[in-house]
């Protein structure tokens, strides 16, 4: 369902930042190779934006960047360079469509990271702006630690910016200290205070990133940061996928025509695989048992309807939901699907039976769908066979299988 009311929720951009904060991902090490395939995959999805890191960081870095440029994706392209004249004179020769330039405005970077005070920091900004600009490209200005820097200094800064034509200005919560209410609040006064578009980029710290850009879309801003998997420094930021399932739940609409949803598991296993880290369990949309059902209430009322225990439907992004049946929290409808799906078709009677049995087995150990499949099959043959009820209800799993083999071995 669509909220027309409610900033940009229904129409907000992904600049995907994997080949830039995800560089900076403890585990990673993109070579050419990757960062093209990377890139592409991502083009593939639909992200509107791919950032890609400084040219000025190394030669490798440089050469990468170029390429990248050269592979004529649908996808703006995108570097990311210290808020400095000696880096965008590089930076505009990569043939990049734009530069996001940053530069830390709280108290803290402003007097142990670059020393610069605030009136310094807007006369070198609008320098570095003035230059893109000049070259025809898009700038983005982001303040860095933005929700520990003095509102004082950052909204004249934005002001100014915005005043020459800055693209978008960027709000980051570098420490991943925001939570979503002061990101609404303060998206909602730079709101009225420039004319530009509002880009935003959380870390995940304190486990807002996905939250703090949903308030931030909410609050007005246009585009929103994302790496996949949320891979960055530290534990990252907003990951891509993440967002998607937070937008979708918010704009079906919007989210599934706009991008590519069946590539992201796809995405995600190629970045995971060049980072060597695993997918984890709770992953939104692609962990394993995202779209796992298991307790009896639920199974049941999902066989029936999955909507009843889902708020984001598998098939958009291609995946399948599962019925796991192998427990002693499993019920009889549960049961009774699996046994349909396995063409074994009994009574109603003949499935609770079955399941009494398999809840007896599965509060002693742990059992695999195998065996519980097989109990199925055994349970069908006897019942079949005209195996007396008392032999079946309460039998361990065990016994029924292999009473049910012998009887078929004799028979
Ligand atoms: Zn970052």
């Amino acid at each position: 369902m669509a909220h027309p009311g409610l900033g940009n929720v229904s129409r907000f951009k992904i600049i995907d930042s994997t080949l830039r904060e995800g560089e900076q991902f403890e585990n990673a090490f993109f070579d050419t190779d990757q960062k093209i395939k990377i890139a592409k995959a991502l083009d593939d999805f639909g992200v509107d934006y791919i950032e890609l890191t400084s040219p000025a960081a190394s030669s490798k870095s440089r050469a990468d960047c170029e390429a990248i440029c050269k592979l004529g994706l649908n996808a703006k392209i995108l570097t990311h360079i210290r808020c400095h004249m000696d880096d965008a004179r590089i930076a505009v020769e990569t043939g990049v469509d734009g530069v996001n330039v940053v530069i830390g405005t709280s108290s803290h970077l402003m007097s142990h990271s670059h020393g610069k005070d605030i009136s310094y920091i807007t006369k070198i900004a609008l320098e570095v702006i003035e230059f893109v600009k000049s070259k025809h490209l898009e700038i983005r200005f982001s303040s860095e630690d933005s929700f520990r820097s003095d509102i004082n200094d950052l909204f004249p800064l934005y002001q100014a910016v915005d005043r020459i034509g800055v693209n978008r200005i960027g709000v980051a919560d570098t420490v991943g200290c925001a939570n979503p209410r002061q990101v609404y609040e303060l998206v909602r006064v730079l709101r009225h205070v420039v004319s530009c578009d509002i880009e935003t980029h959380f870390h995940n710290d304190s486990g807002c990133a996905i939250a703090n850009a949903f308030c931030a879309l909410e609050a007005g801003a246009t585009h929103i940061d994302t790496t996949v998997l949320g891979i960055g420094e530290r534990n990252g930021i907003t990951p891509l996928g993440g967002l998607m399932a937070r937008m979708i739940v918010s704009d079906r609409g919007y989210v599934s025509n706009k991008y590519n949803l069946k590539t992201l598991k796809d995405i995600e296993e190629l970045v995971a695989n060049a980072v060597q880290i695993k997918i984890p369990f709770n992953n939104y949309i692609t962990g394993f048992c995202a779209f796992s059902h298991k307790a009896g209430i639920h199974t049941k009322a999902v066989l029936n309807n999955p909507s009843t225990y889902e708020s984001i439907n598998p098939a958009d992004f291609g995946m399948k939901r599962h019925i796991a049946y192998a427990s002693r929290l499993t019920g009889w409808n549960a049961i009774k699907s699996r046994a349909e799906t396995l063409k074994l078709f009994m009574t109603d009677e003949r499935y609770k039976e079955c399941t009494a049995s398999i809840k007896a087995f599965a509060d002693v150990r742990r059992v695999s769908v195998e065996e519980i499949d097989s109990f199925i099959h055994a349970f069908y043959d006897a019942q079949k066979l005209g195996a007396p009820q008392d032999t079946l209800v309460g039998k361990s799993l065990d016994t029924v299988v292999v009473t049910s083999l012998d009887t078929v071995v004799k028979g």
